[in-house]
């Protein structure tokens, strides 16, 4: 399994360190090239306007919509959030809009933009310390979002398919557990792709 990180802008080395410690191969993207071999992408937190700039210069958007499209697990967190977004409230810039989310950027104010919260998290059977950096919520989720976990009624945790977002940054926190539910996602997918090339052949 090899796990891409988008390293445009942003906490990469974070992520990269996280999968590092799971036992993970990983890929630093930055051209389209480095998208051929993943089998899962996550989408760092950052500044997502720099970021969605920064997919389109580089001719990242439309390959990674495909991706999605054939099922590529792919994982945003807080600016990344964003950029999986099908609509940002009050906002408009580049992303990748395909996720069936309404999200608000900044949307715990300025009087909270950074903070720290114990939250439970749907699948995990104890709290998880998450870590909130100018965080964005989502405000609106379509009929096949499954929230997994709110803060003060807000979602900041959510799946749709292949897709996977957090408000949070779960790469600061040391703990394993979030990008462990991703790396299980990557592992059906896998198993979904492996059927399909043994009916196919
Ligand atoms: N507020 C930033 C944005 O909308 C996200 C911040 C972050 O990723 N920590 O891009």
């Amino acid at each position: 399994m090899v796990v891409g990180v988008l390293a445009l802008q942003g906490d990469i080395r974070e992520h990269l360190l996280m999968l590092k410690d799971l036992k993970t191969k990983t890929v630093e993207v930055r051209l389209k090239e480095d998208l051929k071999e993943i089998d899962g992408l996550i989408i760092p937190g950052g500044e997502s306007t720099t970021i969605g700039k920064l997919l389109k210069k580089y001719s990242l958007l439309k390959k990674i919509r495909e991706m999605d499209k054939d099922g590529l697990p792919i994982y945003g967190t807080c600016a990344g959030m964003v950029l999986l977004a099908g609509k940002t409230s009050g906002f408009n810039q580049i992303s990748l809009e395909i996720m069936d989310i309404t999200v608000k950027r900044n949307a715990f104010g300025r009087q909270r933009e950074s903070f720290e919260a114990d939250i439970d998290i749907k699948t995990l059977k104890n709290p998880f310390h998450a870590i909130f950096i100018r965080a964005p919520v989502i405000e609106k989720a379509g009929k096949n979002v499954v929230v997994l976990a709110k803060f003060n009624k807000n979602i900041i945790m959510a799946k749709e398919g292949n897709l996977l977002v957090t408000s949070f940054h779960p790469e600061l926190s040391g703990d394993l557990r979030v990008h462990k539910i991703f790396l299980s996602m990557i592992k059906e997918y896998q198993n979904k792709k492996h059927l399909r090339k043994e009916k196919a052949g």
